[in-house]
């Protein structure tokens, strides 16, 4: 069995990830298993990827579990709907309370 890199070279392992023959020179520990140099680069930059994507959803879900900022988000919610529902259910009466408060008009 030899390297399908370096056909000169004795494989000592597979690849974990394509299933290559790999020599010493070839194989890269990661993670418990052995893989060839081409996918071990893979590998880190999709674990990379991954983990930034995570972070970003840890920040998220941090945020989310922090309590106070829940019942801020959700306060404000619950206020624009109230005035979404005043506006809706007195659509004629809103102009007349703006004109009162002398913010519109002469
Ligand atoms: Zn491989
Ligand atoms: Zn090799």
């Amino acid at each position: 069995m030899r390297c399908e890199v370096h056909p000169d070279k004795e494989a000592v392992k597979f690849c974990g990830s394509c299933g290559s023959a790999i020599c010493e020179d070839c194989l890269v520990n990661a993670d418990g298993t052995s893989y060839c140099k081409s996918c071990y680069t893979k590998k880190r930059k999709t674990y990379n990827s991954n983990n930034q994507i995570e972070s970003i959803v840890n920040e998220f879900a941090s945020l989310f579990r922090n309590k106070i900022f829940l019942l801020v988000v959700i306060g404000f919610i619950v206020l624009i709907l109230i005035i979404i529902i005043v506006l809706a259910l007195n659509p004629a009466q809103t102009p007349d309370y703006m004109y009162s408060q002398g913010m519109f008009g002469p």
